[in-house]
Parts: structure tokens; sequence; C-alpha cells
């Protein structure tokens, strides 16, 4: 007995847990900074946390109001119905909902590349295929409908993410815009949105109340530091919302994670803290750190240490390398970036925003691994 053939399906590489390398190291989880994940450096909001420890004695039974209560509070938020607010466990379960929605075998998918593993992770379990539009280090990953259409062929689907991850780059409105008008009718462009309350560019839900062929997801796991917790959502056209009900695992969002993310909505301190705090580190970055960087719209800021390599002297064939070297030798100090060569960017690492304090740290202890391996023969 054996699976179908799965050698198409890559598995999915995060970024490194405190745990998993504090063992490593035989260090403290304490003693060490992870921004490899774009998490959330504050943590959950407090009125969440308390949301979880109420409903603690309570989820021996099945999720159903607070279901019905995190919908209706974000459909209020977002000023659509109800129904097509698709609740979901993690963003990444909302994409799954879109492609057992719209996929059938062989349908192709575009997704970005460098880009999120999740899109084409989610066809290929749908039976999908996956087709690639690229973004460019030398135009700053810009991304244009005039970029993307030039590489479309009448997929099914269309991956936009703005704020983009791991580059930081943002798709303007206009362009998604002008990008949902170019496809076919029967084309869905998902705008992911993970990073959508780090920057300051419209939300593409505004968009829905004029396209049916538009649908853009959130989460719980990045601005409102609900991760671990796993709940996100899509808001999807009213035209084809009532599909939610035939394709959504029953109660996959808990019980738990519905009651938390609705105490999350109410505490907009939390989330202004966490973005104030994410835009300042990332100028922070941009000015501090010593190797380029580009512009980021999320929590995180891309740069590139693809020179440290030709600046030393151990020649560019080891310039592919570069990331991992960087990412490994900072994380002997202490601080966890994420080496993006499984984005397809060898030469890069991206770092998340941490605290004040996370971050300055961060970038002392990068610009010394920069230092020493520039120096080394
Ligand atoms: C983090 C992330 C998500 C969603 O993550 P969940 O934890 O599943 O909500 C989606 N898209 C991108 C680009 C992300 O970085």
């Amino acid at each position: 007995m054996q699976p179908r053939d799965l050698s198409a399906n890559a598995p999915y590489v995060p970024g490194r847990g405190t745990e998993e390398v504090a063992r490593e190291l035989g260090m403290a989880p304490e003693e060490l900074v992870k921004l490899s994940s774009n998490e959330n450096p504050f943590g959950p909001s407090p009125a969440a946390v308390e949301a979880i420890r109420d409903t603690a004695a309570n989820v021996g039974v099945y999720p159903k109001a607070s279901h019905t209560d995190l919908t209706d509070a974000l459909a209020e938020k977002w000023n659509v119905a109800s129904e097509q607010v698709w609740v979901s466990p993690g963003a990444d379960g909302a994409l799954d909902y879109l492609s057992r929605a719209m996929l059938d075998p062989d349908d192709e998918v575009l997704v970005p590349t460098p880009g999120f593993a999740y899109y084409g992770m989610s066809a290929r379990y749908h039976h999908g295929e996956v087709a690639e539009y690229p973004l460019a280090a030398e135009d700053d990953f810009a991304q244009t409908a005039e970029g993307i259409l030039d590489h479309y062929e009448g997929e099914r689907i269309v991956y936009v993410t703005t704020p983009h991850n791991p580059t930081g780059s943002v798709c303007p409105l206009p362009e998604i815009e002008a990008l949902a008008n170019g496809v076919d009718d029967h084309t869905l462009v998902v705008v992911d949105e993970a990073y959508g309350e780090f920057t300051e560019e419209p939300s593409a839900v505004t968009l829905l109340d004029d396209s049916d062929n538009v649908a853009v997801t959130r989460t719980f796991s990045k601005a409102y530091g609900l991760a671990g917790l796993r709940i996100g959502y899509a808001v999807v056209p009213e035209a084809w919302a009532d599909a939610y009900a035939r394709v959504n695992t029953p109660f996959a969002a808990s019980e738990v994670a519905c009651r938390a993310a609705l105490a999350a909505l109410d505490d907009d301190e939390h989330v202004e803290t966490t973005v104030e705090t994410a835009r300042w580190a990332r100028e922070h970055m941009y000015d501090e750190l010593d190797a380029p960087t580009w512009e980021s719209g999320g929590n995180f800021v891309l740069a590139e240490v693809g020179d440290v390599f030709e600046r030393g002297s151990k020649g560019s064939e080891t310039e592919s390398r570069a990331a991992a070297a960087v990412a490994d030798a900072s994380q002997r100090e202490g601080v966890i970036v994420r080496d993006c060569s499984s984005f397809g960017l060898p030469t890069c690492v991206r770092i998340s925003c941490g605290t004040e304090a996370q971050t300055r740290a961060a970038v002392e202890t990068l610009n010394a691994v920069l230092r020493e391996l520039e120096a080394q023969p």
C-alpha cells in the first residue's frame, strides 16, 4: 500500500522554532530572539489570553455560537454580509476552502515566485497544477497587473500577496482592480492580506462590491498574535458565498480560537502598538543594517546578504550559500532569522520586526555576523 504520487508535493519549510534551536545550541529558549516567522513580538492581546482561559471549561462542546459571533463581528468590520465571511483554521485553511470551491482536477493556479509556498501546496492537495509569475529583485519585486497578466494563461486562481511575503512589496489597489478586470470570468483573484494591518494601502475587500471574481484572505496569526491558535478567514463575493457550507471542514475553527479572535478584535490598542512598533522596526532596519534592504509593507524586512562573500575572498560560487551562512552564524549568536533559500532567494534573509529591544539586538548581531563573514579568508 502506498499513498498517491506525492512527488510534486514539496513539504512546507517553516521558520525555525525557539525550542528546536535552543535544544540544538544548548541554550535556554529565553536567550534567543526569534525573528524568523513574522509572529507578533508582544504575543496575543491580554483580552484574548483571558478569553482563552475563560473558554477552557467549555471545550467539551462543538464551536457553534462562537463561530457565528465571530463571523458576524468580521462581517460588521468589513461591511459585508455574514455569508461572505468564511472563517477557517488559519488563513491557510481559507486557502484550502477556496481550492475546494474552485479547482477541478488538473485546473491550474498562478502564484508569485518568490512567494508563499502554501498556495501551490493547497492546489496540489486538491489535484491542481501550479504555474508561476516572477517578481524581480531588479524591480524591487514590484507587483503590477501588467506584470502578472504577462504570465496569465487562463488559470482558475491567480494569487496576489500584499504586502508580499517574503519581499514586503505592496500591490496597489488600482493594480488589483486592473488584474481582476483583465482576467477571464472563470478566474478568481485571491488577494492574500495576511500582513494587511501593517500597510497604509487600503484592503481589496472594497472591490467585492463590484467584482464577483475577487476574494481576500486575512489572518489572526500576525498582527493579532494568535498564530498558535490557527484562526483566519476569507471574505468572498456574495454571488457564490453559499459554497462555504459545501466545502468547509465542520468545526475546524475551534471554540477557543473563535473566542480568542473575538476578544482580539475588540483590542484596538494591542494592534496599534503592534503596528507602530513594526513600522519603527522597519525603519530601524533600513537605516542601521549593513546590508541592502527592500522597503516593506509587512512586519518583516528582506535583506540582501549575497555580497558578503563577494566582498570577502570566498568567491561567488559560494554566494548561493550566503543566506544559509548568515542565518546559521546569527543563530549561533542567539538571533534566529529566516534563510530565504526555500523561497528561491538564496542570497536573502528575512528579519521579522521584533520589539524595540529585540530589533536593536538583531541588527547589532547581524552586522557583527556580516563583518565576520566578510573578513573570513
Ligand atoms: C502567515 C501567512 C499566511 C497565513 O498564515 P495562517 O497562520 O495560516 O493564518 C498566509 N499568507 C502569507 C503570505 C503568510 O505569510
